[in-house]
């Protein structure tokens, strides 16, 4: 068991322990309306031991609204079936150069304190046999966002997914976040944001990486 303060230095540390998203083995075996129903239970708790009236008409609704939120939008990431299906296609044309998908947003949540994490993701790679639909990347991203996360973790399961559909290493992936958790609470830094970045194959080579940068819009 962690002590409290090792439980704030590991969340103020935004320390995460592996590439994969920590899950139980029983994660999914119930039902989402399952999970929507107890997570309403809780979260009425919670709301109750605040100090809350719940039977105010504003807030009666809210354990079912957060509920709802948590597993049908901010956090539908974790589930597998969720995932989205990244058909990719034989590289017909031959394109062997860089290709950009920029700003993609990233609506995402910290891990260590379940604040916001907004920013945008830039996703490049270097097709060899493969391309990938375009839209396909942005979803993916969003898949990704879309659990309790932390952001070193999100650019590496970026990459990796892709990596391996796309059958090439030269793949790269940066993000560019505000975190809410720096920004209204602990040292509470409006300004900061953090930049995460992870790459392979090609990307290795600093002109290559320089050419994706250069070529940003928002750089
Ligand atoms: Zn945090």
């Amino acid at each position: 068991m962690k002590t409290k303060d090792q439980i704030e230095i590991t969340g103020d540390n935004h320390i995460s322990t592996s590439v994969e998203t920590p899950l139980r083995t029983d994660a999914f075996k119930k039902t989402d309306d399952e999970k929507i129903k107890n997570i309403e239970h809780h979260f009425k708790m919670i709301m109750e031991e605040i100090g809350l009236d719940l039977t105010d008409d504003s807030l009666s609704g809210t354990p079912y609204r957060v509920a709802k939120m948590y597993v049908k939008e901010l956090f539908y990431g974790l589930n597998p079936i969720n995932k989205p299906k990244l058909s990719v296609f034989e590289n017909k044309y031959g394109y062997n150069k860089m290709l950009i998908e920029q700003h993609i947003n990233i609506d995402s949540a910290c891990e260590h304190h379940f604040l916001p994490i907004v920013g945008y993701a830039d996703v490049a790679y270097i097709p060899k046999d493969k391309v990938i639909g375009l839209s396909k990347i942005n979803r993916l991203v969003d898949y990704y966002a879309r659990r309790p996360q932390v952001q070193e973790r999100l650019v590496l399961q970026i990459l990796n997914d892709l990596q391996t559909v796309l059958e090439t290493e030269d793949v790269i992936v940066s993000v560019t976040a505000k975190h809410l958790c720096v920004s209204s609470r602990g040292i509470k830094d409006k300004e900061s944001f953090t930049t995460t970045i992870e790459y392979g194959g090609q990307f290795n080579k600093p002109k290559i990486r320089a050419d994706f940068f250069n070529s940003l819009q928002n750089k």
